[in-house]
């Protein structure tokens, strides 16, 4: 079976992480330094502060911006749901627009009329790897006076006009094993903001500036030198890696039949986190994929406003028609970069045939 994720970790990260358990220093230190530094420069901001996970570095960009109860952010229900409980946990209430049919990122055209006297934020999705529409979310909310947050957890290294994601406003990044880098588990805020840098400093180590003087309420939300070893491992890998998911996605899109290929933003490269087709049949589609010794996986069958603890607060109400008819027929398919040249031949042929025999995609 062909897996639908493979981490891939080598003598560079093992060589880094036993250097790092020698050294006796296991928690933040040196390495984490060095690792934000380089992944800083690599986003093309002057700031990035890590943290325990993408969740975690969501959470304290919220709080670095003052965001709290009575606020609004604005995001997206097509994504994964840690894209929206810190706003939650903050106290503050998601606002949901629905995306672009096009993209499967936030349609930008729809903020103009959710914003509010209370909206603090837009919170973006560069969901799959594909950067949204960054340019023009930006300019809405630089004309109302509100912060952009893009959720770039799965667009490490995606370009749009020449800048990398996490690089307009604020970005947060994961380094889940699944992700296009990992850290083990661990997370990133970059920013151009030195007092919004500072802030999350803060709030990442029990509110401290000075040891065991709590200037603030604060939290551990601390990535560990062990997890940045990997992360700077990997992140020397990352270009390679993303050409690679680049050249895999490409060929599917030249190949594949009788499914609807990703299409790309103009003047974008996305990093293809991962390769979403939409279908016909889809769980019949899934079954006959494993059957060919394909794995395949949904994300994310459940849009984030038809779950259970956004449910309980009352969403219930919203419609969003692009994300409720798009949650029905999505598949990803395998496109991490240690898939040999075979084995994409497999998923494409396998994908193809299956389209013939359920009969190909169309528009409703
Ligand atoms: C992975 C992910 C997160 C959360 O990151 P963790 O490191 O798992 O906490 C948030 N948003 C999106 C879009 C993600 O893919």
């Amino acid at each position: 079976m062909i897996p639908i994720a493979r981490p891939q970790m080598g003598a560079e990260e093992q060589e880094l992480v036993a250097s790092a358990l020698a050294s006796g220093m296991l928690a933040q230190g040196e390495r984490v330094r060095e690792f934000e530094e380089r992944f800083a420069e690599f986003v093309g901001v002057p700031h990035a502060v890590a943290t325990s996970s993408g969740t975690t570095a969501i959470h304290l960009a919220l709080l670095a911006l003052n965001i709290g109860p009575g606020d609004e952010v604005i995001t997206v229900a097509f994504t994964f749901i840690a894209s929206v409980t810190p706003i939650l946990h903050v106290g503050a209430r998601p606002v949901f627009v629905d995306i672009e049919p096009t993209t499967y990122t936030m349609d930008a055209g729809q903020l103009e009329a959710a914003i509010t006297e209370r909206t603090r934020a837009i919170m973006p999705v560069s969901l799959y790897g594909q950067p949204a529409n960054m340019p023009e979310i930006l300019e809405i909310a630089e004309r109302h006076g509100i912060a952009v947050i893009e959720d770039a957890c799965q667009a490490h290294g995606a370009l749009l006009a020449g800048r990398m994601s996490g690089s307009w406003g604020l970005g947060v990044f994961s380094f889940y094993p699944t992700k296009n880098m990992t850290s083990g588990e661990g997370g990133m805020v970059t920013t151009s903001d030195g007092k919004v840098a500072e802030t999350i400093r803060l709030l990442r180590q029990h509110g401290m500036s000075v040891r065991y003087h709590h200037d603030v309420l604060g939290y551990n939300f601390r990535m560990t030198d062990i997890h940045a070893s990997i992360g700077l491992a990997q992140l020397t890998k990352l270009p390679a890696a993303n050409k690679r998911r680049r050249a895999i996605a490409g060929r599917y899109t030249r190949e594949l039949m009788g499914v609807l290929a990703p299409y790309e933003r103009p003047g974008s490269e996305p990093v293809y986190h991962q390769y979403t087709v939409r279908v016909r049949e889809r769980a019949s589609f899934m079954e006959r994929l494993e059957a060919r010794g394909v794995g395949s996986s949904v994300y994310y069958p459940i849009p984030v406003h038809r779950q259970k603890p956004l449910l309980a607060l009352g969403s219930a109400s919203v419609t969003l028609p692009v994300t409720e008819q798009l949650v029905k027929e999505i598949l990803s398919l395998p496109v991490h970069p240690s898939l040999s040249d075979d084995e994409v031949a497999q998923v494409v042929g396998a994908t193809n045939a299956t389209a013939t025999e359920l009969g190909p995609w169309l528009p409703e």
